[in-house]
């Protein structure tokens, strides 16, 4: 594990800009031999702001089936495949600076039970970071399995829904700017946490506050995960870059988009049009969104420019949820 962390910091310090650290945490969990100190990497790059997007992937990897300790487990899609996305991100972020700080993290023991994630997102709450989102990938690198399913035109964003976080805001929101970015590859929402009986490291996250998704392949090879099959030949080339297309397709707008309104309301008066209220930023421009109720997706947005009130003609607000955000970040659902 250690290795695998020194190569992949290594690599990550060729690129200019980005600092990058060996995290050490004290891990201990169900599938851990014995308590010690582990390390995962966390690059950082600079922004205009502290706000901050986190984006990862897991770079451990275990053979249950042969043995834990000694079994050969290459872990190329579970997860080399997020790894390698995270890795490409940050090089493809660091040729310019962004107004969000941006973080990069190869979590490690998350196969011991999310200890890395848990150590970080419980350092990210301690430092108080301004952390607006959090992006997992975990399995997202190949297309098809071998029972015959196959999907290369969409990746399954998790969220959970919570009243303490934004998760599910946050997936609709990189459902619907996936949607409006890339014309040949999208985001199938699944509304909720996780696979069943599976987990990942953005429930570290998520459980904490903070607004964390998942992205994962469509139709995973469950008989390749975990043993020592999980080889990079299964790896889809294209279906891994258009994972990483996705990522940066959200994670590049809302990377240069202004601080969030704040007070968004429903004018509550009765009418067939839905005036919308908040406060505003002197010079921040604004896109309102709706949705039908029963839609889990956004469906429309309007562009309302550097105001604090706009009225969406012909949506009827008792039929319809609306939000605003600053263009390109997380839309503020309007109460
Ligand atoms: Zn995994």
């Amino acid at each position: 594990m250690t290795e695998a962390c020194e190569w992949a910091a290594g690599e990550l310090r060729k690129i200019p800009g980005l600092q990058v650290e060996l995290m050490t945490y004290r891990a201990k969990g169900r599938r851990m031999v014995e308590e010690k100190d582990v390390v995962q990497v966390v690059a950082v790059l600079p922004g205009r702001t502290d706000r901050r997007l986190l984006v990862g992937g897991h770079i451990d990897s275990l053979n249950l089936q042969d043995d834990p300790v000694t079994g050969r487990a290459p872990g190329a899609d579970d997860d080399g495949s997020g790894t390698a996305v995270t890795m490409e991100l940050a090089r493809v972020f660091a040729q310019k600076q962004w107004e969000q700080t941006l973080v990069f993290v190869l979590f490690s023991g998350e196969e011991q039970g999310l200890l890395g994630s848990t150590a970080l997102a419980q350092r990210a709450k301690d430092e108080q970071w301004n952390l607006e989102a959090v992006f997992n990938n975990d399995i997202v690198g190949s297309s098809s399995n071998s029972s015959g399913y196959s999907n290369t035109k969409e990746i399954r964003v998790f969220s959970e829904e919570s009243d303490d976080h934004q998760s599910r805001e946050l997936a609709r929101f990189t459902e619907w700017t996936v949607r409006h970015a890339l014309d040949d590859f999208g985001v199938k929402l699944v509304l909720r946490l996780d696979r069943f009986g599976r987990g990942g490291d953005h429930s570290s996250f998520s459980s904490l506050g903070f607004n964390a998704i998942r992205f994962c392949e469509v139709h995973e090879e469950f008989d390749r995960q975990h043993n020592g099959e999980d080889n990079p030949e299964f790896i889809d080339p294209q279906y891994i870059r258009n994972a990483a297309r996705a990522n940066f397709a959200v994670m590049s707008a809302m990377a240069d988009a202004k601080p969030a309104p704040t007070r968004v309301r429903v004018d509550r008066r009765q009418g067939h049009d839905t005036r919308l209220t908040w406060s505003s930023e002197e010079g921040v421009e604004y896109v309102v969104y709706w949705r039908d109720s029963a839609s889990p997706v956004w469906q429309g947005s309007f562009s309302a420019g550097a105001v604090s009130e706009f009225t969406v003609m012909g949506i009827n607000k008792d039929d319809h949820t609306f939000a605003v955000g600053a263009v390109g970040g997380l839309p503020v659902v309007a109460r």
